[in-house]
């Protein structure tokens, strides 16, 4: 129970206001919901995460963030390209093989701006939004979530009642931590470290925006984003076995990784460093339930598999606009039950399922998309798809069936996606 309620309360209290939590706030808040967002720290704040895909667009679209993007400096995207390990130049995907206008286009983005531009545009909803307030805990009766006990920079904790909290603390995942939900995602166990250049090579035309994998020995990765203001977003993705072999420092590891691959280090000959190395030794993990009586889980906050299809601000702007649907259904059915909030989820995780498959095959060393798309040309369109996130309520059976005859399926992520809402809290 509330032990001393604030004054306020409202229908919808948001943890986090990142893009999956101004997401669904904007949207809610638009329906006539009272919406309030608690970010614990104070924007712009750097984050990492800079290159969105194209199935984005119509959550920008609905968000009406479009018109700023458009007029933004961010770098046009219209292609990904995988470099093989030999540094063999390869074809990019350009993802108006199968979108077409501008719609098969996307941004690379510095999240300190894009992250205010979302807050900024919730606030022009209507939402509230307190900055440097921290939620310390979310409030369970026997029923279910009733609100969050928070604390703003040098005030005292406070609670606030909420009849739906949505968890959108990012990696911190509040009630994943609470509720001792979380888990590793076995067999998915990769490290990143990463950092920015001034002045690296650019592509021409359309090629200038493109996001380049570079691939490594033991299917490490490197990703190289061009962001705005000749700024390069360069980082290593690799087992922690591989990556930590000689040393546990990032300021031994990142040259040392650079250095080898000769491709990337030709295109960053001229270029200077910027800002600090970054790293995290673990970036997969789930949590067994994503809703519950009262609360929601949406972006990060439900989970995170791995960077290499940059799927993780689409899921977190789809999850958002999903859970927005069904929590504004359940508001206006006076009905936050579990069922009721969750109705997006087996959709969503059937899409993740897709982008799941695909990250085991990349890490699979006996699979090259190459060879797939020439035993399987038939599905290259199909594999677009995935590349710019069109899996969600989409029928990939022939893909995912393709895929199997070069690479073996791996256990899915949840054995049935109704568990992630059945459970008793
Ligand atoms: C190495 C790496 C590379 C990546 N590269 C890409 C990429 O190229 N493209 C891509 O799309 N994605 C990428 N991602 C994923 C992307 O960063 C995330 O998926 C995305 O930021 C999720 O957005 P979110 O709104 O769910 O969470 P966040 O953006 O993390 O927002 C969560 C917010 O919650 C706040 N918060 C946390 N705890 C509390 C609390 N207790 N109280 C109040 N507020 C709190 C935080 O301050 C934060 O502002 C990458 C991730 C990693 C790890």
């Amino acid at each position: 129970m509330i032990a001393s309620p604030s004054k306020s309360s409202y229908d919808v209290v948001v943890i986090g206001g990142g893009p999956a939590g101004t997401t669904a706030a904007t949207l809610l808040q638009r329906q006539g919901h009272r919406c309030l967002v608690l970010e614990s720290s104070t924007f712009p704040r750097y984050h990492i995460g800079e290159s969105l895909i194209p199935h984005t667009h119509d959550t920008f679209d609905h968000l009406g963030l479009l018109p700023k993007l458009r007029a933004s400096h961010f770098p046009v995207k219209h292609s990904v390209r995988f470099i093989p390990p030999s540094g063999k130049d390869a074809t990019p995907f350009y993802f108006s093989e199968t979108i077409e206008g501008e719609r098969a286009t996307t941004w690379q983005v510095e999240r300190g701006e894009f992250d205010q531009l979302c807050q900024d545009n919730a606030r022009d909803a209507g939402v509230e939004i307190r900055s440097a307030t921290k939620v310390n805990n979310v409030i369970f009766d026997d029923e279910g979530a009733v609100g969050v006990r928070a604390q703003s920079d040098g005030q005292q904790s406070e609670d606030i009642a909420a009849r739906v909290v949505i968890d959108a603390s990012g990696r911190a995942t509040i009630i994943g931590q609470q509720l001792n939900l979380k888990t590793d995602v076995p067999g998915l166990d990769k490290a990143s470290i990463w950092t920015y250049y001034e002045g690296g090579h650019r592509g021409t035309g359309i090629d200038a925006g493109e996001t380049t994998v570079f691939m490594i020995p033991h299917r490490g990765w490197f990703w190289y984003i061009p962001l705005a203001n000749d700024m390069v977003s360069v980082g290593v993705v690799a087992s922690p076995e591989y990556l930590f072999r000689d040393s546990n420092r990032y300021e031994d590891v990142f040259p040392r990784e650079v250095e080898q691959c000769e491709a990337l280090s030709s295109w960053l000959a001229d270029a200077g460093p910027l800002g600090p190395l970054r790293g995290l030794r673990r970036l997969a993990y789930l949590n067994r339930q994503v809703v519950g009586n009262g609360w929601v889980m949406v972006g990060d906050a439900a989970g995170f598999l791995d960077p290499i299809y940059s799927s993780g601000l689409f899921l977190a702007l789809a999850s958002g606009e999903l859970a927005a649907q069904c929590i504004h259904d359940a508001l206006e059915a006076d009905d936050v039950s579990a069922e009721r909030l969750g109705k997006f989820v087996p959709l969503l995780w059937e899409g993740i399922e897709v982008i799941h498959r695909l990250i085991r095959a990349f890490y699979d060393p006996s699979f090259s998309f190459h060879k797939f798309a020439q035993r399987f040309p038939e599905q290259r369109a199909a594999l677009i798809d995935c590349l710019v996130g069109d899996v969600v309520g989409k029928d990939m059976t022939a893909f995912l069936n393709s895929l199997a005859e070069m690479t073996p399926a791996p256990q899915p992520l949840h054995a049935e996606t109704e568990s992630l809402t059945r459970r008793a809290v």
